[in-house]
């Protein structure tokens, strides 16, 4: 497993946001955290990444207990729906800006620029600012920022929520081909039953901080554990 979380308990106040949350995410997986707002999946994520820490329970990544460990020490890369690119600086420099950091030697970190713009379909842009691109552009070039510095998992919340019904579903099938060519494990956060069940390979259902189900979406879809997930992902009427 790349990533397991163990009985994860968080409250904001008197809230329990988290309730005794499992998860177990396969190593080279296109996982999707599906569920209603409020349901806990933004939370979760940043519990994974580090950036809010659990009243309880463990994370581990790549087998090792991440739970103490500040979010820069974890090796995730983190992609949030509304992105924040460093606006004075170009789309280049933003991609590098996590190498350059790592102080890696100039060549290399030319070199690697260049093959993930080439990866997320930017190599035209290496020279334009953020406020220069698209809705869908600016996501992808944060995709590529986050996958600068090889991380072992990818998390990605709502990375399309922002953007339109039609640059959506194509930056839906364009994360499927980019996760076949790079096998990064990646957790998705959505509240679109649609988007879950046509990119990812596991689904885990998230809703009032407990987790209803997860699987294939096929055994999600076909085989609903209880009545909710059988709502939820089924037909909309
Ligand atoms: P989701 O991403 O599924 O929409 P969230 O994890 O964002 O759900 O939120 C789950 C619940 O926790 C919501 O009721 C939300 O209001 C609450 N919550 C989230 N973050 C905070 C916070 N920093 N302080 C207080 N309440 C919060
Ligand atoms: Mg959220």
């Amino acid at each position: 497993m790349a990533i397991e979380a163990r009985h994860i308990n968080k409250a904001f106040g008197a809230t329990p946001v988290l309730q005794d949350v499992s998860v177990e995410v396969p190593s080279g997986s296109l996982t999707a955290l599906l569920g209603p707002s409020g349901g806990g999946k933004s939370t979760l994520l940043r519990v994974i990444a580090g950036l809010e820490q659990p009243d309880s329970g463990t994370v581990l990544i790549a087998g090792a207990d991440v739970t103490r460990l500040a979010p820069q020490r974890r090796n995730v890369g983190f992609v949030f729906q509304h992105y924040a690119a460093f606006k004075h600086m170009t789309v280049f420099d933003n991609i590098a800006f996590g190498l350059q950091i790592r102080k890696r030697p100039k060549n290399e970190i030319h070199k690697r620029v260049h093959e993930l713009l080439e990866l997320v379909h930017l190599d035209q842009f290496a020279k334009r600012y953020p406020a220069q691109l698209s809705g869908g552009q600016r996501q992808r070039m944060a995709l590529a920022r986050a996958l600068a510095v090889e991380p072992e998992v990818l998390l990605l919340d709502e990375p399309f929520g922002a953007l339109d019904a039609q640059v959506r579903k194509e930056l839906r099938a364009w994360l499927r081909r980019l996760h076949d060519d790079v096998h990064v494990t990646t957790v998705f956060v959505t509240h679109d039953q649609e988007e879950a069940i046509e990119v990812a390979d596991t689904i885990v259902v998230l809703a009032g901080g407990r987790v209803e189900q997860s699987g294939s979406p096929h055994e999600v879809y076909d085989n609903p554990a209880n009545e909710f997930v059988m709502r939820f992902l089924g037909p909309v009427t």
